[in-house]
């Protein structure tokens, strides 16, 4: 710790570090102000990295040397190392990529915990002699290695190497139940060691048994509950972080942390919320999924017949359309359509025709997943409405265009109690007059569910990849327009 002054600055550092994030996390809550608020979290976190190397260089021992170079080393490698991921990543494989940052923060947090467990603040090596020391250790190491290995196997999920299908343990509860039994009553013969050999077989069991609680807790998770699990697992890494402040004695790492863990659960409380599900159901992992017929891996498609729709038919009867209502869905962020949508609701509005969005909670593979797609493509935002906004307007709409979405529009979520995701609100798309879907085939989703939606009389599919179909509308509307002129 540096003298006086040394402290103050970095007091004011971290400070004014907290108010950034605080400004950040306020400013991503709307679309208008994300970008301000993106900036702001990038100066918090550039002011938090500078006072801590500030810091570390100024406490007693330290400075110029090795160390000061080891470290600047590792934020450079680190540094070159994110932004040269964040910069490939495509949109679709962002939530992956979110997934592996938040088993980063939980490793860390089981790094810093053995490792102030064997030097403890003050320099000394050896178990610490205060019980406050030793509760922030397993504490912090525990929901570190939960999130690690629940990351791990989320990003694993989520990246289809592992099936999204719930792993459903008989008993499962029980054994949940027995795992946080045995972290607890490790906590015992850990914290009355007296020696660092003595208690580090209990920290490295408790780490062990930890990491397999993570692994349990996500695997029981059904693929339309995903997202929750996502986000709640955003929110242990906040926590993870918070306990690796109190270790290390930083308050901006706590207070970070804090942020982090709070807007996080309160993430996947609203998530929840919006997908009918219990935030318990998905903490404790699948509790109350047992009746739940588990996902088919669905490729063959629902019973019944389908009826196809060509781009120029469909072009036609959008030109005749007084409403239109576009639900995106993943699909469309593979296909990468979201500029080809934007000119196809340009052409239908300079004829007359409304065109809004109907944005479902979890379309797409992360929160706010299709907002950012038609942010990025130029869509008025007053002209994208959230799902309970948009519902009670279907059956008043001529024509619903369905691009790349699927489990977001399931009927069976609403009438079929044996479906895995009975239960999750959708958009009712087939209250329109016409609901056309437009993907490659008669693939499921996420959820691995058959959808009835493409056989109901309503439905016409039109098959193709999301950016050619679309784009072959835009020409097809925009040959009608000029026929209709010529005439
Ligand atoms: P779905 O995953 O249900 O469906 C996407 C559809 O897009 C597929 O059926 C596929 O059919 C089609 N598709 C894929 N590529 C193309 C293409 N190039 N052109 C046209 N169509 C294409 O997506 P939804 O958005 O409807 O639902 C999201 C799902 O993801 C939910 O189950 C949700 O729970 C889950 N999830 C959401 C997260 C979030 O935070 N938003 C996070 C994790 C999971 P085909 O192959 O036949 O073309």
């Amino acid at each position: 710790m540096g003298n006086a002054g040394e402290l103050g600055i970095r007091t004011m550092a971290y400070l004014l570090a907290g108010v950034l994030f605080i400004r950040s996390l306020g400013g991503l809550s709307r679309q208008e102000t994300a970008t301000r608020g993106n900036l702001f979290g990038i100066l918090g976190m550039a002011l938090a990295v500078a006072a801590t190397l500030w810091d570390w260089w100024t406490a007693p021992g330290h400075g110029p040397g090795a160390g000061m170079a080891l470290l600047l080393g590792a934020v450079v490698v680190g540094g070159a190392v994110g932004a040269v991921l964040a910069r490939r990543v495509a949109m679709t494989g962002m939530p992956e990529l979110v997934a592996v940052l938040h088993s980063f923060v939980g490793l860390a947090a089981v790094l810093v915990g053995i490792s102030s467990y064997m030097h403890p603040h003050g320099g000394k090596a050896g178990p610490p002699a205060d019980m406050l020391p030793l509760v922030e250790i397993w504490i912090g190491v525990a929901v570190g290695a939960i999130t690690f290995t629940g990351s791990v196997v989320a990003w694993a999920k989520l990246k289809g190497t592992l099936s999204g299908k719930p792993l459903l343990l008989p008993g499962r509860h029980l054994l949940n139940l027995a795992v946080v039994a045995a972290i607890v009553g490790l906590a015992v013969p850990f914290s009355s060691a007296r020696e660092l050999s003595a208690g580090m077989p209990w920290l490295l069991a408790m780490t062990a048994l930890s990491g397999l609680l993570g692994v349990h807790l996500v695997m029981a998770i059904g693929g339309a509950d995903m997202p929750v699990v996502v986000s709640l697992l955003n929110s242990y890494s906040g926590w993870a972080a918070a306990a690796a402040g109190f270790m290390l004695e930083n308050d901006l790492l706590i207070v970070t942390g804090a942020l982090v863990g709070s807007s996080g659960a309160i993430l996947s409380i609203i998530m929840c919320r919006a997908m009918n599900r219990s935030i318990l159901n998905v903490v404790f992992g699948g509790f109350g999924t047992g009746d739940a017929k588990p996902a088919a891996a669905g490729t063959s498609g629902p019973q019944g017949e389908v009826t196809e729709i060509k781009a120029a038919e469909l072009g036609e009867r959008l030109l005749s359309s007084k409403s239109v209502v576009v639900v995106p869905g993943y699909g469309m962020a593979v296909a990468q359509a979201q500029s080809a949508v934007k000119e196809l609701a340009r052409a239908l509005g300079e004829v007359g025709v409304t065109v809004r969005f109907a944005i479902h909670p979890v379309a797409g593979r992360l929160p706010g997943h299709m907002n950012v797609l038609l942010a990025e493509a130029g869509v008025p935002y007053d002209t994208v409405l959230e799902m309970e906004h948009i519902n009670p307007d279907f059956p008043r709409t001529d024509v619903v265009l369905v691009i790349g979405a699927n489990d977001i529009v399931n009927p069976g979520a609403l009438d079929d109690p044996q479906s895995p995701i009975y239960g999750m609100p959708v958009l009712e798309v087939w209250k329109s007059s016409m609901t056309v879907v437009l993907k490659r085939g008669m693939a499921a989703g996420y959820a691995g569910v058959e959808n009835p939606l493409f056989v109901l009389s309503g439905t016409r599919m039109l098959f193709g990849d999301a950016k050619k179909s679309v784009d072959a509308l835009v020409s097809a509307v925009r040959a009608g327009v000029e026929a209709r002129k010529a005439a």
